[in-house]
C-alpha cells in the first residue's frame, strides 16, 4: 500500500510533472535528516521510501546508536561530528520531546584497546587536535571505574564523557515530523527502481509500479538499492552489503548507565560495541568486524540462523563482561560498506544535480543530522558549511 503524507504546501508526484525542486530517494538515517534540512530551507521535497520509515528494513533500527566526538576512524571526522551533536540537541528541542522520549543521552563512551591500537590513536590525537574532554585510564583504573569491565591487564580505556547515546528511530521519526511540518511530502511504500537523467534540472524516479516523479534534483540514500540504481545509470559505486548482528542480554546494576558508559573496543577476536541498560532494556551489544556479505536484493537471514550469531558475542561478554545474563533477544542488521569504511557524498560525473549519500559503513548514523544538513546546504546553496571533500567518489573511481 502506497502512502502520501504531505505538510504544509506539500503537493503529490504526477508522471514526468516537476512540481518538486528535490526527489529524495529513500527516506531514512541520511535522506530523513536532508528532507527535514531541505524543507526548512524553503526547498519543495520529495521523499520516497520503500518502506514507513522509521522500521526495520534498513540499517536505522534497534533503539540506539553510539554517538563518538574523538573520532577513532579519523580526527577529519571531528567537525562533522561536533555539527551533529549540536544539530540532534536542536532537533530533540524543536520537537520538544519530554524527557522519556529524549533523542540523545550523555552516558559518555569509553573506547578500549592494547597499546599501539590505531583507532585509540586517533581517538587521542582527535580529542588533541579539537581540544575534546577524553580521560586515559589503566586496565586497574578502568575495571575499579566500571566494575563490570574485566580486561587484559595491557589493555587502555579512553573515556569520553560527552558522548552518549542516539535513540534511532525515535530521531528518524522527528526528523519525519519536522519535515512535513516544513512543508515536505512523503510517499512511503514506494521503492524506486530506476533513475532517469534528463538534464541538469530535470530528474526522474520510476517506482516498481509504474509511477514516475519528478524534480530540478535529486539525493540518492536508499541504502543498498543505491548500488543497482546507479549502476543502471553507468555509474559505480563500491559499497557492499554486509549482514550484521546484535543482541541484548540480562543486565543487572552494574550496566546502569550511570556505572557503564557506552563503549568501543578491538580485541584479539573482533571488534565489539554496546550500550549500557537503557529504560530496562537489558545490555546491547554487537559486533562491529565480520559479517556475512549478501546481494542487494536477498533478504537478511534473522539472528540465530548463522551459527555463529549468539556464540561469538557470547564468548566476548564471558571474557570481558562476565556479570552479562541470558540472551533475552537478537536482531539482524545491514552495513554498507565501502573498500575504505569512509563515506560517499558526492555528486556524480556530468550530473551535478544527482547528489549520492552511501557507503556508511556502520558508523553514520551519529552523524546523519549534520549530513543532511550538508545536502540541503549543497542542493540550496551550492556548498555545505563542512568540508565534505575526503566523502568524494572519485577516491574509488576517477573516471566515472
Ligand atoms: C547493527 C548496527 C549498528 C550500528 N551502530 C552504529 C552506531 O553505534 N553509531 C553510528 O553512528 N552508526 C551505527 N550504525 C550505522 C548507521 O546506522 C548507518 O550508517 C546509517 O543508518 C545508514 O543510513 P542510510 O540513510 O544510508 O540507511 P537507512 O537508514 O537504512 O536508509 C535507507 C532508506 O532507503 C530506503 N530504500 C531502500 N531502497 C529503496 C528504494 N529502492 N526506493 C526507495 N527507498 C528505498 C529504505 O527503506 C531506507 O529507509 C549501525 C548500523 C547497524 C546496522
Amino acid at each position: 500500500m502506497q502512502d502520501l503524507q504531505a505538510g504544509n504546501g506539500g503537493r503529490s508526484g504526477q508522471s514526468g510533472e516537476r512540481k518538486f525542486d528535490t526527489l529524495v530517494v529513500g527516506a531514512g538515517s541520511m535522506g530523513m535528516a536532508a528532507g527535514y534540512h531541505l524543507a526548512r530551507a524553503g526547498n519543495r521535497v520529495l521523499l520516497l521510501d520503500a518502506g514507513d520509515p522509521p522500521h526495520d528494513e534498513g540499517a536505522h533500527h534497534g533503539g540506539t546508536r553510539l554517538i563518538r566526538h574523538a573520532y577513532g576512524e579519523g580526527a577529519a571526522y571531528v567537525p562533522l561530528a561536533l555539527r551533529a551533536q549540536a544539530l540532534w540537541e536542536a532537533l530533540e528541542r524543536e520537537t520538544r520531546a519530554a524527557p522519556r522520549s529524549a533523542l540523545f543521552v550523555r552516558t559518555g563512551i569509553v573506547n578500549i584497546g592494547s597499546p599501539g591500537d590505531t583507532f585509540l590513536h586517533e581517538v587521542q590525537l582527535s580529542a588533541a587536535r579539537h581540544d575534546l574532554p577524553l580521560e586515559t585510564l589503566d586496565a586497574a583504573q578502568a575495571s575499579a571505574r566500571w566494575p563490570a569491565w574485566r580486561l587484559d591487564a595491557q589493555q587502555r580505556a579512553n573515556f569520553e564523557p560527552d558522548g552518549g547515546v542516539l535513540y534511532c528511530e525515535r530521531a528518524v521519526r522527528a526528523y519525519r515530523e519536522g519535515a512535513l511540518a516544513h512543508g515536505a511530502t512523503l510517499r512511503t511504500h514506494t521503492r524506486i527502481t530506476r533513475l532517469a537523467w534528463r538534464g541538469p534540472d530535470h530528474i526522474e524516479a520510476i517506482s516498481e509500479s509504474g509511477e514516475t516523479f519528478a524534480a530540478r534534483t535529486s539525493i540518492v540514500c536508499a541504502g543498498k538499492w543505491t548500488r543497482p540504481l546507479l549502476a543502471a545509470l553507468g555509474h559505480a559505486v563500491p559499497v557492499a552489503r554486509v549482514r550484521k548482528t546484535f543482541a541484548w542480554f540480562e543486565a543487572g546494576e552494574a550496566f546502569a548507565p550511570e556505572r557503564f558508559p557506552g563503549f568501543a573496543i578491538s580485541t584479539d577476536h573482533g571488534t565489539y560495541y554496546g550500550f549500557p541498560d537503557l529504560d530496562g532494556s537489558g545490555l546491547k551489544v554487537g559486533r562491529h568486524d565480520g559479517g556475512q556479505p549478501v546481494d542487494a536484493h536477498a533478504p537478511l537471514a534473522p539472528f540465530g540462523d548463522e551459527p555463529g550469531d549468539h556464540a561469538d558475542l557470547q564468548r566476548f561478554l564471558a571474557r570481558y563482561l562476565p556479570g552479562a545474563g541470558a540472551l533475552r533477544m537478537g536482531r539482524a542488521c545491514e552495513y554498507d560498506m565501502t573498500p575504505d569504511e569512509h563515506f560517499i557524498i558526492d555528486t556524480l560525473p556530468e550530473r551535478p544535480n544527482l547528489h549520492v549519500a552511501t557507503g556508511f559503513s556502520g558508523h553514520g548514523f551519529k552523524f546523519a543530522s549534520a549530513v543532511g544538513e550538508a545536502l540541503a546546504e549543497r542542493i540550496t546553496l551550492g556548498a555545505s558549511r563542512i568540508d565534505l571533500s575526503m566523502f568524494s567518489r572519485a577516491r574509488f573511481s576517477p573516471a566515472g
